[in-house]
């Protein structure tokens, strides 16, 4: 950059702010010192970033974004956007719909405040150069007022999107930029374990700079842009390097963030007017503090008749876009792509879908410019059906799932959903082992999970009379006839499992073993047991009914406290092809599932 447009740069902050004053300070600095030596570039790598920090006095004449929030047809053309952009999710969009006409209020009242402000502060450039002029004829400079967070501006929360991944959430935060007519910036938290990532080193290290934060202002240009903070569940927590969570709360946070301190550019940057958006695959590693400044907007995948929209509306024409095809050179049938959604993907989102589409229209595109290489010779089809499938994307992955499930003694289908948030179905094995009464619970189980494990044999034990399994009500189900040991398996072992959630499943699995009888494969079940034998909600429903749903489960033993998820969060076409039952109590249950 060139020395001419940093002194124009300095030049333009405002009059007795403190960037201004460093600005001042380093210029001076720098001209002292020889050019060419080390000194002299460092100074001014970091008078190259301190100019480059949107400063709010630097980009007032801006408006673009303001003139889009006092347009009266705002929040419809905002609506539009969300509609252009996703299909379907209309919870979801009323709610940043809400959240948008609230932004909205707020902005214009701040934006006021610093009309009234700039009408004070009508600075003559002249006064404003750096070189010093004689003080007798110098114009007094009005002591600029303190910018500050404007009184009027109550803080809007911050977005927070959760969800499995491919539902959608990076892509919502840009659609909510676009409404705002602001720039968008995407920082990415996964795996930071350093402080200074976010907030910079100090100018004292070695090739310091400053942190994500301000490269993100800086590439964005303007103090106002949406900064979607990408996997804030990943972010590291206390250690050696700092505390990273630490510093992201501080930029969250509406009562410290009009000072946020980057070590390296060591002047207090206003990030009141920055919108933040964060995402996060699950709740379960996010600290408290933080959800507590957050507006949580939970995403929980999509349904099959979903996913096919999405593809002809959003993904289809995307790809095609991609790959230089236009809509007469390839069509998908409904049969094909229903066949690709429900047999080559296995995912809540779409993201799999959109690349498993994305190979047909490459495969398809490749054919066709060799189509046209020949002259038009050799022959070209522009309709992809089920049968090509197997030639395009290989062999399905999923194909037979269920066919693969044997029904055997002691084991019974639970629900899970992942740490990833995506739901599904689990596996509970047990067997029977000679031994000596005791239970043994694998599968990388927390404590709860195990407990669960327990109070589900205990409860079984006491009713093994009336289950039939005992003789008389004094035995012991473990020591009669034989003595046995009873082995509890969770498989994909290596997975951390944990949560009360499994506690009928286990129970039935038991009385599976223990009594000889099968349950069938495509029942699956999810609920909390207490030692009375009650059945207690659990949460995630809408996941796992999701989950279920994909892995061709029929009928779904639930807690009857779900039902209203049910009810409110599980689309129609779903639960039409779904057999609910809601039980209160284990004999319910086992009713139910035997
Ligand atoms: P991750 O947790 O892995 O970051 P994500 O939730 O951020 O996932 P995105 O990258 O936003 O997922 O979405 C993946 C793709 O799916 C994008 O191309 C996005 O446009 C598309 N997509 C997701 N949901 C919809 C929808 N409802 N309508 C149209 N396109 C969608
Ligand atoms: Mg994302």
């Amino acid at each position: 950059e060139d020395l001419a447009d940093i002194k124009k740069k300095i030049e333009a902050m405002e009059p007795g702010s403190e960037e201004r004053k460093m600005g001042v300070r380093e210029w001076r600095r720098l001209k002292r010192i020889p050019q060419g030596s080390v000194e002299n570039g460092v100074i001014r790598t970091y008078l190259e970033w301190l100019t480059s920090v949107p400063w709010p006095s630097s980009t007032t004449t801006d408006t673009s974004s303001l003139d889009t929030l006092r347009d009266r047809a705002f929040l419809r053309n905002a609506r539009e956007q969300l509609d252009s952009d996703h299909f379907g999710l209309d919870k979801i969009k009323r709610r940043l719909i809400e959240y948008l006409a609230v932004v909205r209020l707020k902005q214009l009242a701040v934006a006021d405040d610093h009309r009234e402000l700039d009408a004070h502060a009508q600075i003559p450039s002249e006064s404003r150069e750096l070189v010093k002029v004689d003080p007798a004829n110098a114009q007094v400079v009005p002591a600029a007022p303190k910018r500050g967070p404007s009184k009027k501006a109550v803080k809007g929360p911050i977005l927070l999107f959760v969800g499995p991944p491919g539902v959608g959430k990076t892509s919502l935060g840009q659609s909510v930029a676009r409404a705002l007519n602001r720039p968008f910036q995407r920082i990415s938290l996964g795996g930071v374990r350093d402080e200074a990532e976010i907030r910079g080193h100090r100018r004292t290290y070695v090739a310091s700079g400053p942190g994500m934060i301000v490269q993100a202002l800086r590439k964005a240009g303007r103090p106002d842009p949406v900064l979607l903070l990408d996997e804030v569940d990943k972010v590291g927590q206390s250690n050696f390097h700092g505390d990273p969570s630490a510093a992201l709360l501080e930029v969250l946070d509406p009562e410290q963030n009009h000072s946020f301190n980057d070590h390296y550019i060591n002047v207090p940057i206003d990030l009141s007017q920055v919108l933040f958006i964060c995402t996060s695959n699950t709740l379960d590693t996010i600290s408290a503090p933080l959800l507590d400044r957050c507006e949580i907007i939970q995403l929980s995948g999509y349904t099959y008749d979903e996913k096919m929209h999405i593809a002809r509306r959003f993904l289809m024409p995307k790809q095609m876009q991609a790959n230089g095809l236009v809509a007469e050179h390839l069509t998908i049938t409904d049969t094909a792509l229903l066949h690709i959604v429900t047999n080559y993907t296995r995912e809540a989102g779409v993201r799999s879908l959109e690349r498993a589409i994305g190979s047909v229209v490459r495969f398809k595109a490749v054919e066709w410019a060799e189509h046209v290489d020949d002259g038009k010779e050799k022959e070209y089809k522009n309709v992809v059906e089920e049968l090509d499938l197997e030639t395009i994307l290989g062999i399905s992955r999923a194909e037979g799932d269920e066919k693969d499930r044997e029904e055997r003694r002691g084991l019974v289908y639970g629900l899970v959903v992942t740490g990833m948030g995506e739901g599904g179905i689990l596996p509970v094995e047990t067997i029977a082992v000679p031994g000596s009464g005791r239970l043994k619970l694998t599968g990388s189980l927390g404590d709860v999970i195990k407990e669960s494990g327990e109070i589900a044999l205990s409860w079984v034990k006491t009713h093994a009379y009336d289950l039939c399994i005992t003789e008389n009500r004094a035995q012991d189900p473990l020591k009669f006839p034989d003595p046995i040991d009873i082995h509890l398996h969770l498989p994909a072992g290596a997975q951390k499992k944990d949560g009360p959630s499994a506690g009928i499943a286990m129970a039935c699995a038991f009385v599976s073993l223990l009594t000889g009888a099968c349950i069938p494969t495509n029942i699956a079940m999810t609920g909390e047991i207490t030692l009375r034998g009650r059945v207690t909600p659990v949460g995630g429903i809408k996941e796992k009914v999701l989950g279920a749903h994909r892995a061709q489960m029929k009928k779904l033993i639930l807690p009857w406290a779900n039902r209203k998820d049910v009810e409110h969060d599980v689309a129609q076409d779903v639960r039409k092809e779904i057999e609910f039952v809601f039980v209160k109590t284990m004999e319910e249950a086992l009713i139910a599932a035997f």
